[in-house]
This record gives C-alpha cells, sequence and structure tokens, in this order.
C-alpha cells in the first residue's frame, strides 16, 4: 500500500475510534486543530509584542494579520499555515500511532506516564530547534500538545473546579499531587440512571483527587473507576449508555463542561509553547518553529473530503483550516 493510500486508510479508520477532543468539527465544539491553532497564534503574537517594535495586536487574530504585524511579509504568511497544518497534522496522528496507549492520552490515571511524554518531548523540541531540525520539532510539538490537551478533557481537573493549566504537567521539578490510587473508587458503581462511569464520587471532589476515565473496547476498568465514555468505550457496560467523564465535545457525557475545558487546553498550550521558546531562548529560532521564515516547512497536505462521514459530520469540509489534513509525503 502507497504512503498516500497508507495515510488515507489509516485516518479513516481513525475518524471511526477516534476517543479524545475531536478531530472533526462539531458544531459549538473545538476539536484538536482549532485549540492548536488558536494558541500558536497567541503564543507567536506574544513573542512578536516581546520582539518586534512597534508591534499593534491584530483584529482579527490569523496567521495573515500576525504575519504582517510580525513584520513578516508574504509568501510568510503561507509559510505559517503550513507550519500550523504540519503541527495540527501530527497533534491528530497521536490518536492514530497511540490509540491503545493510554498515557498518550491521560486515560487510565496514567498521569506520571503522560507527563513524561510532555517533558521529555519539550526537551527533544528544544534540541532539535537549537540542532536546526526544525520539521523534528514540529512533529514532536504536535505529538506532545495532543497529550496536553486531552489532559483537560479526559481528567477531572476542571471538575474539580480549576479554571487554569496544571503547570506541574510542564515542568519537571512540580511534582503531581493527590492523584487517586489504583484502589481508590472515583466514579459511583450500579448507579440507578444509567449513569454509572460519570458520576464523580463527592468525596473525590472534595478532597481534590485527580482521576481520569478508562477507556477500553473490550469492557475491562478496574471496579469503581471513572469511564472515558463514548460509543466506543466499552468499560460502563451494555445498556449502560456508556457514559464517562471526557469533555471532547458538547455532545459527552461531561459535554457542558466542554468550553471550559477547551479554554483551559488552549492556555496550556500557549504556556508550552512559551516554555519551549524560552528554553531555546532565541526568538527568531521560535518564530521559525512556527512557520514566519522564509524556508518553507516541508511536506505536502491535501485536505480529506469526508463524504463517508457528511451525516454523521454535516458541517466537517465547510471550513478547510480545521478539517484533517492528510500528509502526502515526508
Ligand atoms: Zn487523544
Amino acid at each position: 500500500m502507497c504512503l498516500r493510500t497508507r495515510s488515507t486508510f489509516l485516518l479513516l479508520c481513525l475518524l471511526t475510534v477516534v476517543q479524545t477532543f475531536d478531530i472533526l468539527r462539531k458544531v459549538g465544539s473545538w476539536n484538536h486543530q482549532e485549540i492548536t491553532r488558536t494558541a500558536i497564534l497567541r503564543a507567536t503574537a506574544r513573542t512578536c509584542q516581546d520582539t518586534a517594535g512597534g508591534f499593534t495586536m491584530p483584529e482579527p487574530l490569523n496567521t495573515t494579520t500576525l504575519a504582517k504585524a510580525c513584520r513578516r511579509k508574504k509568501p510568510q504568511d503561507d509559510h505559517f499555515k503550513k507550519a500550523i497544518r504540519v503541527i495540527c497534522y501530527y497533534n491528530v496522528k497521536t490518536d492514530l500511532s497511540h490509540f491503545f496507549d493510554s498515557k498518550y492520552h491521560f486515560d487510565d490515571e496514567k498521569f506520571k506516564m503522560g507527563k513524561s511524554v510532555i517533558t521529555e518531548g519539550i526537551t527533544n523540541v528544544t534540541d532539535h530547534v537549537k540542532s536546526q531540525r526544525f520539521d523534528d520539532a514540529r512533529k514532536t510539538l504536535g505529538n506532545i500538545l495532543h497529550t496536553l490537551q486531552d489532559f483537560y478533557s479526559h481528567s477531572n481537573w476542571i471538575e474539580l473546579g480549576n479554571t487554569s493549566p496544571y503547570t506541574a504537567l510542564i515542568n519537571p521539578d512540580e511534582e503531581l499531587h493527590n492523584i487517586a490510587d489504583e484502589q481508590l473508587k472515583t466514579c459511583e458503581e450500579n448507579c440507578k440512571d444509567s449513569k454509572c462511569g460519570a458520576k464523580i464520587l463527592q468525596d473525590i471532589l472534595d478532597n481534590k483527587f485527580l482521576t481520569s476515565g478508562y477507556f477500553s473496547i473490550i469492557r475491562k476498568k478496574p471496579a469503581g473507576k471513572c469511564s472515558h465514555g463514548g460509543h466506543k468505550d466499552k468499560t460502563t457496560g451494555l445498556g449502560k449508555s456508556w457514559d464517562g467523564i471526557n469533555k471532547d465535545s458538547i455532545y459527552s457525557s461531561h459535554g457542558s463542561l466542554h468550553e471550559k475545558a477547551a479554554n483551559v487546553a488552549i492556555e496550556a498550550s500557549v504556556k508550552l509553547l512559551e516554555n519551549i521558546r524560552d528554553k531555546i531562548n532565541n526568538p527568531d529560532s521560535f518564530l521559525r518553529l512556527v512557520g514566519l521564515h522564509e524556508i518553507k516547512p516541508k511536506g505536502s497536505f491535501k485536505a480529506l473530503l469526508f463524504s463517508a462521514f457528511k451525516d454523521r459530520y454535516p458541517d466537517a469540509s465547510e471550513n478547510p483550516d480545521v478539517t484533517v489534513t492528510e500528509k502526502i509525503d515526508e
């Protein structure tokens, strides 16, 4: 199978089983690409504000207006757009490459392992940039942004009342606190209203224990733990509506918290980008990482048309900026 056909096939497979902030646009919900794009625009704007004399925050904030405000002219706004698409591509691909590995999605209470993915990734991105390997850096950056963003959708950080990012996830020196241990029950069992797996125990909320939903396609979950939820997650049980605590879209069981989770995920992504920028210690190199440079990022991309999914995602092809992209070559 050629790379292009294989990529298409794998991405279509991914679309049928995705268990994350969505990758296709749903009305009223944020997907990974929108969260990533918004965060890159904000982090880049702050960088230009700090370094470019006479910078004025553009309104509206998009790749064209920001490239101009950062005193970068054409064709750099095209390069900027492309770099963002590359980073978004590798963000989405995390679901494909690591679908069953819960640490990449902060499922199954894999908090310490998920944090290692992020902190080691930050080091790798920084090293790649310092060695001028910008294509490798964008790849890793997309991967770790995905994992970081999933934390806010898949854990109970938002249910605990937090409105800002968990800085310990990107800071190796800051310990993760109060993680629910294996034995601690976190969600109601055997409840009568079919919401088992989605109702976080009051004791967990009162004592601020950190937990996340369990995801499995074979109905396997430790007793008393929360489920991820969604129609592909079998941990809740047949006839119990597959409820869980994810906030992937407004249609999720905890979808009323989706907007809050997405906003904190955006701010967390900005902080991760700024952390990398500070470690690089060279604003021009950071701007090149996000595409504001005369050298065009590698790779060619094509918007996928999801004809098979049009009924399920009727608005998927309306906005090419947020539609999943297919990588045709390296
Ligand atoms: Zn994920």
